[in-house]
């Protein structure tokens, strides 16, 4: 398989939060993988910018521990993470304030390509724009890279959005939504777009309906308070899983062009339907023998706040009318399992008669684990004795199917970080459909608010709330099961 990596160009990439939680995890690690993948240009800067008191130092033996911690041994060896980490710099930086501000401006240079990393509270992002322009930082060529959450409603979206227009443009802005970086999304556009097969068949005449889910088996352990103000539906919903939806029903783009994709993308969130009361479902999970539920993770005893939710979406347009798309995602379940299934219709006549072995097809794309995809499809039962069906999945696994270079798929923090060295914002969410998303979420949350709506409860370990096995069963359908 010929390679072709699109060449990356020198760059100074400012991480503000460089110490912080995700950068720790995701950032420094994924910057070191695409150092050995020999896409960072030696003379590149990586430079740390955050509160604690650090040298550069200090900075590269953080990054070292790291890429110790979060890089499996065999793909990292003690010299080349030496040589990856002295490109990195730190400036102990006050976002709100005026130190570090002037060391900063002489580290960055104009004539490289720049990118600030903004890895910090929301509630930072004005006060670093502000200031990457008032110390002469930042200039028109600048890219700017910021984190979930983007708002919590449509007025803080908005906000957050009017904030950052006052110092970057949009085609500046680099929005992360890090599911749109998986390898497995990509394909969905590239299974999509790049085969005659499919789209014939990607509509309401011929799907009967789609299931997305994401499934998780932690709860909210640590971050029980931030989560407890958010919940399922800001939480993922709004962002990922509308993301993935958007993938799923929107047009063909004229052309693989941020705006061209993100202008489908956005035409799908406007078609969205308001979702009715009675398909909703949302769950907390309850305590039980292995662990606390979820009042105890969040400490807080009155929390409505829902650990699990499923509903019923309706894409109002001329492909999907009478196509329900069934999203379900929650905390403590049976499975870790993130799954789009698109469930075709039955053939319009069995000349085969009834079968109890009979199925729908099936396309199912696994976005985790082991990223791949399975088209089930009815064949005749080998061997003699009539004509007995049975269904065997056409099954691709891509680490198995792309072989060595399937094994090695990047990280999607890696990608996008190296998107944004690019220039490329069509994995990135544009602030229009930022806001188109939450003026859809936020009367189904004032809905459920207003009524005072208790989330069902749930046992850890299952899948989920009986309510929402109903949400299905009253269509004459069920959730395919969750297993990993
Ligand atoms: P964190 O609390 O671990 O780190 C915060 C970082 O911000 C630290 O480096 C700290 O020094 C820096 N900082 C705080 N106040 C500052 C100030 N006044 N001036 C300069 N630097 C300051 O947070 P995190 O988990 O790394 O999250 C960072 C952002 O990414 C948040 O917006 C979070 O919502 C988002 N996010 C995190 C994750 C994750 O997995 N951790 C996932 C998705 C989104």
């Amino acid at each position: 398989m010929v390679s072709r990596v699109i060449p990356v160009k020198t760059f100074d990439l400012v991480i503000f939060g460089g110490t912080g939680d995700l950068a720790r995890r995701k950032i420094l690690p994924g910057l070191y993988r695409r150092y050995i993948a020999g896409q960072i240009p030696e003379g590149s800067r990586i430079i740390g910018a955050a509160r604690a008191d650090l040298n550069d130092e200090g900075f590269r033996a953080l990054a070292t521990q790291a890429i110790e911690e979060f890089i499996p041994a065999k793909a990292r060896d003690a010299a080349t993470v030496a040589r990856f980490v002295e490109h990195m710099h730190y400036v102990s930086v006050d976002a709100t304030g005026t130190g570090g501000w002037k060391e900063l401006a002489k580290l960055v240079r104009k004539d490289v390509v720049q990118a600030f990393y903004f890895s910090v509270a929301p509630a930072l992002f004005g006060a670093l724009a502000e200031r990457l322009h008032s110390n002469k930082i930042a200039n028109e060529q600048s890219r700017i890279v910021v984190e979930k959450p983007f708002g919590r409603d449509l007025e803080s979206a908005q906000a957050l959005n009017a904030t950052l227009a006052e110092h970057f443009d949009e085609s500046q802005i680099y929005r992360i939504d890090h599911y749109l970086g998986k390898e497995t999304v990509q394909n969905l556009m590239a299974v999509r777009f790049a085969n005659i097969l499919f789209e014939p068949l990607w509509n309401g005449r011929h799907v009967d309906h789609v299931q997305i889910t994401v499934a998780e088996i932690v709860g909210v352990g640590g971050r029980g308070a931030y989560y407890d103000k958010s919940g399922a539906m800001r939480d993922m919903v709004q962002n990922h899983m509308m993301q993935l939806l958007c993938l799923i029903a929107m047009e063909a783009p004229y052309k693989f062009d941020p705006d061209a994709v993100r202008d489908e993308k956005l035409k799908v969130i406007r078609a969205l339907e308001p979702v009715k009361p009675e398909e909703i479902v949302r769950g907390q999970y309850r305590a039980n023998r292995d662990g606390k539920s979820y009042v105890e993770d969040s400490e807080n005893p009155a929390s409505l706040t829902e650990s699990y939710i499923a509903m019923k979406v309706h894409v109002a347009n001329w492909r999907w009318a009478g196509t329900p798309f069934y999203l379900r995602t929650g905390k403590k379940l049976r499975a870790r399992t993130s799954e789009i299934a698109v469930v075709f219709k039955e053939v319009p006549h069995s000349i085969f008669g009834d079968s109890e072995a009979w199925h729908e097809n099936v396309l199912a794309i696994r976005l985790q684990p082991n990223e791949g995809m399975t088209l089930s499809v009815m064949i005749k039962e080998p061997g003699p004795g009539g004509m007995r069906l049975t269904e065997v999945p056409l099954d691709m696994s891509f680490a198995d199917a792309l072989g060595d270079s399937g094994a090695d798929i990047p990280d999607a923090y890696e990608r996008l970080i190296m998107d944004v060295i690019r220039g490329n914002q069509t994995l990135f969410m544009r602030g229009d459909e930022v806001e188109a998303a939450w003026a859809w979420t936020d009367p189904i949350i004032d809905g459920w608010e207003a009524r005072g709506d208790r989330p069902k409860p749930y046992d850890p370990g299952s899948s989920g709330p009986e309510d929402a096995l109903m949400l299905l069963h009253r269509d004459g359908r069920r959730w395919r099961e969750l297993k990993e």
